[in-house]
């Protein structure tokens, strides 16, 4: 059985800072995830501001390194990658992120941000096959080529400069993007193309996506299975329906009772405040949640809950469910939907790769 292409296990990041005062920021705690892409899927990563989102994103992009667990990449751990397998890596699994008008420097045009890959990957030769590659790469994020090649990033609309981040990541054939709140920074008309841009990646190219965001109404929308965190702890996981329609962690519950559910005429949700209280649960002492939580009893401030499986298809960190099993990091991913499909056995899958045996996504 080959390795998934990404794996988190157990991994924890804390920022310290201050010389007089060492103040610890557990951004992080405990993170496990698998990413195996034989089952292609839309995954969303939803919380707060402060939640932890970027730095798991940072973290498993190897650009942050763990403070405890491990990130590994095909079965290697990422900070032991040799140059040949991080060029692969940098191949396999692309970003991008919130603010498309950040990477573009103002004096290029537009191509040059599609042209800096396509020279640094050597992926085409000669003027004729870049321009091609571009115009390609563009045409599948729903681009014209014609309008967007050779315009200056400020003679586009955010939600077009989005979509060329969208289309530079393509020029690799990555097998996971991972978008770090691409539609945040972008005029609430424009969210839903670029949205329905990546869902098409994923059915069309069979691409992985991690979406990573604040909104919760988007994450519904588009993905298949989500994982909340609150202040760098998973509150739930699971299938995007059960964990939307009857979530179980109170924070959740919170987050589902305070924003808009989908319905194409009401707003779209602005940033919810980070927690007031300002708490940083020192790891092993108590539910992070507990301040805020309306139904924190004594158990919860005394040690962290597991994860316990309240559903085949949902998970919470919550003492309220001490009476359903408790899911080892081991097998959390299998509270995903993915993993249906190849439960369900291998003529069910849509891309006929699954092999017997290849269920367990966690590499032993
Ligand atoms: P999110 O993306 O969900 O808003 P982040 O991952 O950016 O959350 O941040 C999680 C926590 O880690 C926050 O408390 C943030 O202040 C802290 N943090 C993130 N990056 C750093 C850093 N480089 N140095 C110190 N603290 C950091
Ligand atoms: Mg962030």
């Amino acid at each position: 059985m080959t390795a998934p292409l990404l794996e988190a296990r157990q991994v924890t990041k804390i920022f310290r800072s201050g010389i007089v005062q060492r103040h610890e920021t557990v951004a992080l705690d405990k993170f496990s995830l698998t990413i195996d892409p034989s089952q292609p899927t839309i995954l969303s990563v939803v919380g707060e501001s402060g939640s932890g989102k970027s730095t798991m994103a940072r973290l498993l992009l190897g650009l942050e390194t763990p403070t405890l667990g491990q990130v590994l990449y095909r079965g290697k751990d990422m900070t032991q990658l040799n140059r040949d397998e991080r060029r692969q890596f940098r191949r396999d699994v692309q970003a991008v992120f919130q603010d498309p008008f950040g990477v573009f420097n103002s004096f290029y045009r537009v191509d040059h941000v599609l042209e800096v890959p396509i020279r640094k990957f050597d992926l085409a030769r000669g003027r004729d096959a870049t321009r091609r590659l571009m115009e390609e790469s563009l045409a599948l994020v729903g681009l014209r080529p014609q309008e967007t090649l050779g315009r200056y990033p400020h003679q586009l609309s955010g939600g077009q400069r989005q979509r060329v981040m969208v289309a530079r990541a393509l020029l690799l054939k990555p097998t996971l993007i991972v978008a770090d709140e691409p539609v945040s920074m972008i005029d609430a008309s424009l969210r839903a193309t670029v949205l329905d841009t990546l869902r098409r990646l994923n059915q069309d190219l069979g691409i992985s996506l991690l979406y990573i965001t604040h909104d919760l109404t988007t994450a519904y929308q588009i993905s298949s299975d989500i994982i909340v965190l609150y202040s760098g702890r998973v509150a739930e996981l699971g299938a995007v329906n059960p964990v939307v329609k009857s979530p179980r962690h109170p924070y959740t519950q919170l987050l589902v009772g305070s924003i808009p559910l989908p319905d194409p005429t009401r707003p779209w949700a602005d940033e919810p405040e980070a927690s007031e209280t300002g708490e940083q649960a020192i790891p092993g002492q108590g539910c992070v949640f507990a301040p805020r939580c309306p139904h924190a009893f004594a158990r919860c401030l005394e040690a962290e809950p597991p994860l316990y499986r309240t559903q085949p298809f949902q998970a919470a960190t919550c003492y309220l469910y001490a009476g359903d099993p408790v899911l080892p990091w081991e097998q959390m991913d299998s509270v995903f939907t993915r993993q249906q499909a190849t439960l369900a056995g291998p003529e069910k899958t849509e891309r006929g790769k699954a092999e017997p045996g290849k269920e367990v996504t966690v590499a032993s």
